[in-house]
């Protein structure tokens, strides 16, 4: 972003200007170098907090024992963290002591990777003290210093490796490789949370399927908190990975490694995803057990039909008790999993699998014709029922709301006031 770009300039600019040496550093100068896309420009300088405080009217604190502040200029955040070491690690994550130095060398040498170990000023010269720029062109993810080390301070770094060689599609350098293979156990220390960022962001990337075995080689998998079960998934269920949008990555993952919908509501918990995604993902797998199993039920009745109208029928309610179920949200989601599944995967007889090929042929016209789906849109209440039935609120009620839904959802019923208290006079004489 060239806005970006030049008033991160003019940060640099003042702080230089002021007589701080002041470079922009990490992520922002490797991605320059690799052409890619930039979304954030982090500056490292020589100034204490204080003064770049001083030298800027809106400033925000953002970790002043750290080094960092955030400097806010023409509606950009830019954070500037004061040349610093790093030392302490107890946690095996977190440095506990860090201490302000002059040269930017010293710097470079707490970073994690060559490549993110470039600095760069204002005119475009770079300080690349261990050869990042190189290993930049030789497609390296390498350790600035000895792995293993590096990797003992900080078992993050163990994912950030494999995520950046899976997203830019690098290779690991041989011994940072070793290192991180003997430092493994380490995972152990590091919360799930962050854990869960570096393996989205791997698989958000290009080609995840490069990291996902880069990840079963290293035996990582098996060393975080919470196990995450890919050395079980199946590679020929993940050839359409690209394709999804980034959250249903996730749900083609976990139905590769046929886990329940229960086995994987639990994990998704545990690995600290949002309610919102984890639901999305529960439901996403909820639907595609049900259908394959009512696909199976309508294949074995077909023995005695030969009647394809008959079979459109009973796979278009099906289809419906589903929308019902899990929402029309969950079915759009199905159907781009669909598209990306070899049917193999499921392993039916042909008969189930025609049926689970025809429902999502025609999921599209039975989505857009059930109108009503959820007891809120039925043309009639709890109260309106209680009182035209002349008969207390029980379990009845619910269940009656559930069938005139389906009645009304599968356009048995019109979905008119007069209609559903007729249905529903019929079917609860038949429930009493
Ligand atoms: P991206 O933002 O594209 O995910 P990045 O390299 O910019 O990648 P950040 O987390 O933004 O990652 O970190 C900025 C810089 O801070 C890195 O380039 C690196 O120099 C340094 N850094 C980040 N995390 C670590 C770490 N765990 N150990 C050592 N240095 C790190
Ligand atoms: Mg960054």
């Amino acid at each position: 972003d060239q806005e970006m770009a030049l008033h991160s300039r003019e940060v640099i600019h003042t702080l230089t200007a002021a007589g701080h040496e002041t470079y922009w550093v990490g992520g922002c100068v490797r991605d320059e170098l690799l052409g890619r896309a930039i979304h954030d420009m982090d500056l490292t300088t020589s100034a204490e907090p204080e003064q770049v405080i001083a030298l800027f009217p809106h400033v925000i604190p953002t970790g002043i024992q750290h080094g960092t502040v955030t400097v806010m200029q023409g509606g950009h955040a830019f954070e500037v963290t004061t040349f610093r070491t790093e030392s302490g690690y107890a946690d095996h994550r977190r440095p506990t002591e860090v201490a302000f130095v002059k040269d930017i060398r010293q710097d470079l040498m707490r970073r994690d990777f060559t490549m993110n170990a470039i600095a760069m000023d204002k005119y475009g010269a770079r300080v690349d003290p261990f050869g990042g720029e190189a290993d930049l062109r030789a497609a390296l993810v390498r350790c600035v210093g000895r792995a293993e080390e590096r990797f003992e301070e900080d078992g993050l770094r163990m994912l950030r490796c494999i995520r950046f060689a899976s997203v830019f599609r690098f290779r690991v350098a041989f011994n940072t490789w070793k290192g991180m293979i003997r430092r493994r156990e380490g995972l152990r220390f590091i919360a799930m949370e962050r854990v869960r960022v570096e393996l989205e962001k791997m698989l958000s990337g290009p080609d995840p399927l490069r990291g996902l075995e880069m990840l079963r080689r290293s035996g990582l998998l098996a060393c975080t908190k919470v196990p995450v079960p890919w050395e079980q998934c199946e590679r020929d269920a993940l050839s359409g990975i690209v394709e999804l949008p980034d959250e249903l990555r996730w749900g083609l993952l976990l139905l590769s490694c046929r886990l329940t919908s229960e086995t994987a509501d639990e994990l998704l918990r545990a690995w600290t995803f949002s309610n919102a995604v984890r639901l999305r993902l529960v439901h996403l797998l909820e639907w595609e057990a049900e259908l394959v199993s009512c696909a199976v039920v309508i294949a074995v009745d077909s023995a005695s039909h030969k009647d394809d109208e008959f079979h459109d029928e009973a796979l278009r309610r099906s289809w419906i008790r589903l929308l019902i179920k899990l929402g029309r949200d969950t079915a759009l989601d199905w159907l781009e999993l669909y598209k990306t599944l070899p049917p193999s995967f499921r392993g039916l007889s042909s008969g189930a699998d025609m049926h689970v090929a025809r429902m999502a042929e025609l999921a599209n016209s039975w989505t857009k014709q059930a109108a009503v789906i959820r007891i809120k849109d039925l043309n009639i209440t709890g109260n309106v029922l209680v009182q035209a039935m002349n008969r207390p609120g029980g379990p009845w009620l619910g269940q009656t709301l559930e069938q005139l839904l389906l009645a009304a959802a599968c356009g048995d019923i019109p979905n008119e006031t007069e209609a559903l208290l007729q249905e529903a006079k019929r079917v609860t004489k038949r429930v009493i």
